[in-house]
C-alpha cells in the first residue's frame, strides 16, 4: 500500500461542484482507499490570460494501483467530468495531478512525481499542509518549511465548503 496525494484543480463549470464530484470518483478508485481530503481553497489562475479564479484542495489516498495506473485513473476521471486539453494551463473543469506517490520519486515522459512544480504553488502547498502537517519530502525537507517558503498570496480559505 502506497500513500498518495492527489492535488485537485477546476475553475470552470461550477468548480466546487467538479472538486465534490472528484472525491467521490477518487472514492470509487480499485484497490484504493481515500483517507481525507484538505478543506477547499479558492486561489487567483496562473494560467495564461483573464481566467477564473480556481477551487483547489488535495486529497489522501492509500493505494495498491501503480503511479502509472493511478495517472491512467485520475485521467479518466477528468475525462468524464468533461476536461477539455486545449492550451497549456488553460481553463479546465477538473485537474488531478500526483503531487507524491509514497517517497518514491520518478521521471519518465508522462510521469514526473514529486510534481515538479509543486514547491512553487501555494495552492499546493497550503491544502496538504493541512491534511498532513508533519510531511516530510522526499528531498529530506519538511513540508511545514516549504510552505511558509511558498506564502500564501492568491489563496484564501473557502468557508462553508
Ligand atoms: P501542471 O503540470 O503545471 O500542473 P497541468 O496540470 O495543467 O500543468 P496537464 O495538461 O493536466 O498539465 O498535464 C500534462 C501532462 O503532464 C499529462 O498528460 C501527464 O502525462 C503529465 N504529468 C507529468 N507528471 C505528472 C504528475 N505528477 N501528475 C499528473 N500528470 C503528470
Ligand atoms: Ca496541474
Ligand atoms: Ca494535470
Amino acid at each position: 500500500m502506497t500513500t498518495a496525494y492527489i492535488g485537485i484543480g477546476s475553475n470552470l463549470d461550477q468548480p466546487l461542484q467538479q472538486v465534490q464530484a472528484a472525491i467521490t470518483a477518487l472514492s470509487q478508485l480499485p484497490q484504493s482507499r481515500l483517507v481525507a481530503h484538505s478543506p477547499w481553497y479558492g486561489s487567483t489562475a496562473i494560467g495564461p490570460g483573464q481566467q477564473a479564479d480556481y477551487v483547489n484542495g488535495v486529497a489522501e489516498l492509500d493505494t495498491r494501483l501503480s503511479a502509472h495506473d493511478l495517472l491512467d485513473a485520475l485521467q479518466a476521471i477528468e475525462q468524464s467530468q468533461g476536461r477539455v486539453r486545449s492550451e497549456r494551463w488553460g481553463a479546465r473543469t477538473l485537474d488531478l495531478d500526483i503531487l507524491l506517490y509514497g517517497q518514491q520519486p520518478m521521471a519518465d515522459t508522462r510521469l514526473v512525481v514529486p510534481h515538479p512544480r509543486m514547491l512553487e504553488r501555494p495552492f499546493v502547498l497550503q491544502p496538504l499542509l493541512a491534511l498532513a502537517p508533519a510531511l516530510v519530502l522526499p528531498d529530506g525537507s519538511y513540508l511545514r518549511d516549504r510552505a511558509a517558503a511558498a506564502g500564501t498570496e492568491g489563496l484564501w480559505l473557502l468557508e462553508h465548503a
